[in-house]
Formats: C-alpha cells, structure tokens, sequence
C-alpha cells in the first residue's frame, strides 16, 4: 500500500472515530495531512467526518490548487496558515467540539495560555494553547491572525468556533486535540472550585524532563 493509499485510509478512519464519539457534529470539522511529495490531502466541503470516502478526498497541490477529488472544505485557509509557520507540521485538525468551544467563551481565557496547566499529558500534548479572536466563517483575517503566532503554538483555539492543532503525524495531531477537548472540559467542572493546577516548578520539571517547548509566555503564573 502507498504512503498516500495508507493516510488517506487513515483520515477516514480517524474522521470517522471523532465524529462517532461526537466531536465534531453534522459537517463541521476538518482534517488535512501534508504529503511527502509536496501538498496536501484536505476533507472535502460539506463533507461529515463519519462519512468519508477515501478516494474523494481533495488533493491540493503546492500552492492549495485542487488537483484531485471533490471540493476541499471552505476551511483550508485556517491550515494553510498553520503549516505556512510551523514546518514540523504534518497534520491538522480541525474540529467543533463542545468543551473547546464553550472554553473559547469565558471571558477570563488568557489568550496566550487558554488553558491553565491542568495535567502533565495536556503540556505534553498540545503545550499552551493560544486563543484567536472570533472572526466571520470566511473572513481570510483569520488566517493572518493565527500566521501572526508565528508556529510558536502546536494548539490554537478560534472564538467562538473551534480548535485547530498541528502534529508531527496524523495520529498526533488527533491524540492532541483530543486530550485539549477533555482538558477543556476538565477547567468546565472545576470552574469555580479552586482547583490546584501544575505549580511552576512542576512545570519547569516537565519541560525539562520531556524537553518541552512551551512559549514564552505560556503558563507563567
Ligand atoms: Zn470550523
């Protein structure tokens, strides 16, 4: 089987694993994978990730031009930044689901650590995760607002709509912004509840052990 046979195999199923667990809902949400060859299998428009064909999905070439399958989703710009400034990025994803999106919401995010240092696993995963104001379906500021961290950030969360996290393999890039949705719903329960999150020196200890990369400003407390 070829490397794009095997990943586009691998998107249909990990899109179908989301949207069966209900995290991403309707036709919301999207995956894209950078090939070895140059450019960019992307799910196509108005497309389900519980439904997806493997040989329907849009082949973009190097500048994001169609070259294969059907219509790549209206979303591609939100990827196209992210791997644009972030060169070990070989997958995104990008979803609707409930807990990161109500996160998007709360007035108290800090958007250069949206999430407080909850649990080892999240830094590990996704590191800080940064918020991106709520911007229009389509508006191509978007795009400029998430070149503007400047692939300091593996996670990004847009208002009012949704996460977008990169990794170094499809499966990466899927684990990550699943771990961000529970540790969204995690900080959901606690709100309130004066939680004990990661102590600096806890976190300084998992950035040196496991060679974290977190950004500079991202939980300082
Ligand atoms: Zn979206």
């Amino acid at each position: 089987m070829s490397n794009e046979t095997r990943l586009r195999e691998d998107i249909c199923r990990f899109g179908r694993s989301l949207f069966e667990r209900g995290l991403t809902p309707g036709s919301s949400g999207n995956i894209s994978v950078r090939l070895d060859g140059g450019g960019w299998l992307v799910t196509p428009t108005n497309a389900s990730l519980g439904f997806l064909d493997p040989a329907r999905l849009s082949r973009l070439d190097e500048q994001s031009r169609l070259i294969a399958g059907d219509a790549p989703t209206k979303e591609v710009p939100l990827h196209t930044a992210l791997y644009d400034t972030r060169g070990s990025a070989r997958a995104i994803v990008h979803l609707h689901s409930t807990h990161s999106v109500a996160l998007s919401m709360l007035p108290e995010i800090d958007p250069r650590a949206a999430l407080p240092p909850m649990t080892a696993y999240y830094l590990m995963k996704c590191g800080a995760t940064a918020l991106v104001p709520y911007y229009r379906p389509g508006d191509p500021a978007v795009a400029d607002a998430i070149k503007g961290l400047a692939g300091k950030y593996s996670s990004v969360l847009l208002a009012n709509h949704g996460p977008v996290v990169a990794g170094d393999t499809l499966e990466a890039a899927v684990f990550a912004t699943e771990e961000l949705e529970e540790t969204a719903k995690l900080y959901l329960l606690l709100r309130g509840m004066n939680p004990r999150y990661l102590s600096p020196e806890q976190v300084a200890d998992l950035v040196k052990v496991f060679g974290l990369t977190l950004p500079e400003h991202g939980h300082e407390h």
